[in-house]
């Protein structure tokens, strides 16, 4: 753990090896290392990103997600355009800089509209960070969408095991996921990448791959999560991932991707009551509060019991901060881009 916060690089089997060794005291002390990482990066900050769902129809299949497109029980939605500009206003009244645009695959918003969306909000905050959480689409797409203004793009690579994401992605391949986030690397996007931690069949090898791939990729932002159960999937009887484990893998990530940007994400707070304010002190410095209209949160179930549904925007945006400064750290409502963007974009001025 010293070797990786010192900036070594540590074999695989070095790192299945720490994974399999870590107890009480190791992990506390690992999650130091973390958070002083954590510190000398970003200090306490903490960013605050303005989440909007903006429809839950997917044409994938996945068989963890409560989306995918098998699952006749959910209630589909939709927002229009205009009722995300709306959710944008509310954000932007409420100190938020960044909007985080996230759905299914749904071929409804073509590029066109999405071009569309995106200029219409940068021209009414031109201040203001947008990140596209929506999927696959080709370069062409992503270029476009980039062009008109979109900053980020959030697309977890959700396991380095080909086998395990095979079996997980029946509609989806391994090499697409890994040559789009490649694409969008290129492309110009600060991109996220990610995965869940506790997944049926996972090994902890499979776990040291996907940090290794964080390594090798260098992300701007880094997803992790549990996996959690939904009870109209496939893998609705399988355990939980654990918060334990999750926390592992976070503090892992910042030390081996100091300068990444990482959510303490709702799946963390939805698998225990103070999963959010524990992922902060393992080295995760961003919040994702919701601002998707009250009617449609609960459709956007991702897995069971899903967090934050009830709470108006207004609500969610306060008790986070309450939340996050009870933790010891403080809000910045700024853009919060990551720092690898900003001496990008220092030394190509
Ligand atoms: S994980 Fe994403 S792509 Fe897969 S079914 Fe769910 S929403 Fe669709």
């Amino acid at each position: 753990m010293e070797q990786l916060a010192a900036g070594a690089v540590l074999h695989k089997h070095e790192l299945v090896y720490l994974l399999n060794h870590l107890d009480e005291d190791s992990r506390k002390q690992l999650q130091t290392l973390a958070h002083q990482k954590r510190v000398q990066a970003y200090g306490t900050s903490v960013y605050l990103r303005g989440l909007i769902e903006f429809s839950n129809i997917c044409k994938q299949n996945c068989l963890y997600c409560g989306l995918r497109s098998s699952n006749k029980e959910l209630s589909r939605y939709r927002l229009l355009p205009e009722e995300i500009t709306a959710c944008c206003r509310e954000g932007y009244e409420l100190g938020y800089r960044t909007f985080v645009l996230q759905s299914g695959e749904d071929d409804w918003y073509t590029t066109e509209k999405l071009v569309l969306l995106i200029s219409s909000i940068k021209s009414m905050f031109p201040d203001a960070a947008i990140t596209l959480s929506i999927g696959e689409r080709e370069d062409e797409p992503y270029t476009r969408l980039l062009e008109a203004g979109a900053d980020r793009y959030l697309l977890r690579h959700e396991t380095a095991s080909p086998a395990l994401y095979q079996a997980l992605h029946p509609t989806m391949t391994f090499e697409n996921r890994r040559s789009r986030l490649r694409a969008l690397q290129r492309i110009g996007y600060q991109i996220g990448a990610g995965f869940m931690v506790g997944l049926p069949g996972q090994t902890s090898a499979d776990l040291a791959d996907d940090l290794l791939y964080l390594q090798q990729l260098q992300p701007d932002m880094i997803g992790i999560g549990p996996f959690l159960p939904h009870h109209a999937t496939p893998l609705k009887n399988e355990p939980p991932g654990t918060v334990e484990q999750t926390l592992d893998m976070i503090a892992l990530a910042r030390l081996m991707v100091p300068d990444a940007l990482i959510p303490a994400t709702t799946a963390m707070g939805t698998a225990h009551p103070q999963g959010r304010e524990l992922a902060l002190q393992a080295g995760a410095n961003v919040v994702m509060p919701n601002l998707s209209p009250l009617s449609v949160r609960p459709k956007y179930m991702l897995y069971n019991n899903k967090i934050c549904t009830g709470d108006e925007s207004a609500q969610c945006r306060f008790c986070l901060e309450r939340r996050i400064e009870a933790a010891g750290f403080h809000v910045d409502m700024g853009r919060g881009d990551s720092l690898k963007h900003l001496t990008h974009s220092r030394h190509c001025i």
